[in-house]
């Protein structure tokens, strides 16, 4: 019990203490976060998502029966998020914890539906490269291949000829975003859908980022290409509420075409003498907070708000797109939302995130891939709150540019192999800074960076779970 607290400690010690933890950490709502973070900079807002989240944070998800209001409160979140699609009288969904759960659900009642039309292959999935990596994590954990599709980075977008291609007997699913993470390109959804309509076979659209922001662009008078329900062949879409629909951390909604669809992920357990489980989403207890705040937030925002928090990330982005080729910095795919994703001659994307985080401000970097033909690049998420910080980004980036000199890491690379080989993971992993009670600094990030760069992604990926395996 050594690590066990006694107990009985003063509250507003225990809150000092998790000042002091997190302090020096990014702040989200400050403004200066390019990934992660959805800020709108409204005050209001705020304390409205945290007083929802408070009426609601001790009553679970799990009980509908004995709390009836939350039954309402999905159904409303789901019929809101639907009409945002483009959805009729028929689309139906239902609330998850994040992007990963309402993508997993997806996932499986297409697994479900293959099964259902009789077909006994293993059913495959197919994925432009640039679809977020928890569509493969739903593959392998629901027992479907993943067939890669290949990805034109001029548009950055998957190449649809190419996935016709691929489409087969065996193909469950097929996947589109709008937009990808890595570029903000959104896919070819109507060629995605015209091809699943031919093989009959489902189409998923992932808008999770893009769901609570695309349609307020496209009023704008921003060319958006179609990506909803509207399109016969689009069978389920994924939202997220807590990216662009300002919501809290944990709220996301999956729509699917029919009711016959969905029916594939309820889950019903009966035969154990406790309370007969009935679940809709993979996890069961769950705080119904992150639904009303997202209830709260739709209802508060609305449609104009949304709008104008969209012309906001539209200025934004206007004066970053600008500013970065001013700069003779490369945007890389097409940004056609709300995400910018740039290279640059002679620029190391790890050590200019570096600098620019030495400035207090928080880029992500996309480290790419000699295998997969992926450049490193810089990704950013506009927020509503980035229209007045984004000048001074741009000031900075440019003095941070003016001193960049990007380092020679191949002697260090080097080394760090040779230990792999002589030594294992475990030694290697030291060598990076990487310990169970390290906090892992920007030096070693510019030679991890550059390992994922370089090694084969099947490398990459058993040498991160062996470095996440120490960390905790
Ligand atoms: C964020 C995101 C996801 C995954 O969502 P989580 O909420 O992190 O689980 C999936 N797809 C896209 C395009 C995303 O941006």
């Amino acid at each position: 019990m050594a690590m066990f607290p006694l107990g009985g400690e003063d509250p507003r010690v225990i809150l000092e203490r998790l000042a002091e933890f997190s302090r020096g950490e990014p702040e989200p709502s400050g403004g200066r976060m390019f990934a992660h973070s959805y800020e709108t900079g409204d005050a209001v807002l705020r304390r409205l998502l945290r007083e929802a989240y408070e009426l609601y944070m001790d009553k679970t998800m799990l009980n509908f029966v004995m709390y009836p209001s939350i039954l309402r409160l999905e159904r409303e979140v789901v019929r809101a998020v639907a009409s945002l699609m483009d959805g009729g009288e028929e689309v139906t969904g239902n609330f998850t914890y994040g992007g990963t759960e309402s993508i997993m659900l997806a996932v499986k009642a297409s697994r479900e539906a293959f099964r259902a039309s009789g077909k006994t292959g293993v059913p495959e999935v197919i994925l432009p490269y640039t679809a977020h990596p928890a569509f493969l994590k739903a593959a392998v954990y629901l027992g479907l291949k993943p067939v890669f599709a290949p990805v034109d980075l001029e548009t950055g977008k998957v190449d649809v000829d190419a996935v016709n291609e691929k489409v087969g007997g065996n193909t469950a699913l097929i996947v589109g975003s709008a937009p990808n993470y890595p570029y903000g390109s959104v896919d070819d959804i109507r060629g995605l859908s015209d091809i699943a309509l031919d093989s009959k076979v489902l189409l998923h659209v992932d808008a999770c980022i893009g769901g609570f922001i695309l349609p307020f662009l496209r009023d704008l008078g921003e060319r958006v290409p179609d990506f909803t329900f509207k399109l016969e062949g689009v069978t389920s879409i994924s939202v997220d509420l807590h990216k662009y629909g300002y919501a809290l951390k944990g709220a996301s909604v999956v729509l699917f075409r029919s009711r016959d669809l969905r029916k594939h992920n309820i889950f019903v357990g009966t035969r154990w003498p406790g309370y007969p489980l009935v679940n809709t989403a993979i996890l069961s207890t769950r705080s119904a907070g992150t639904l009303a705040a997202s209830w709260a937030a739709i209802n508060y925002l609305g449609y104009k708000g949304y709008l104008k928090m969209a012309g906001k990330v539209l200025n934004a982005k206007r004066k970053l797109v600008a500013g970065l080729e001013n700069l003779g910095l490369k945007i890389v795919g097409k940004p056609e939302s709300s995400i910018v994703a740039f290279t640059g001659e002679n620029v190391n994307v790890t050590l200019l995130s570096i600098d620019m985080a030495r400035r207090g401000w928080r880029l992500q970097v996309q480290p790419g891939s000699l295998y997969l033909n992926f450049p490193p690049t810089l990704h950013m998420t506009i927020s509503p709150i980035h229209e007045s910080s984004m000048d001074a980004f741009l000031k900075d980036l440019e003095e941070t540019l003016r001193e960049h000199k990007p380092p020679a890491v191949e002697e260090a690379l080097k080394h760090v192999v040779s230990i792999v080989e002589r030594e294992g993971y475990g030694k290697a992993l030291e060598a990076l800074g990487i310990r169970g009670d390290s906090i892992i600094s920007g030096e070693s990030m510019l030679l991890i960076n550059e390992l994922i760069r370089l090694m084969p992604p099947d490398i990459v990926e058993e040498a991160l779970a062996e470095a996440v395996n120490i960390l905790i």
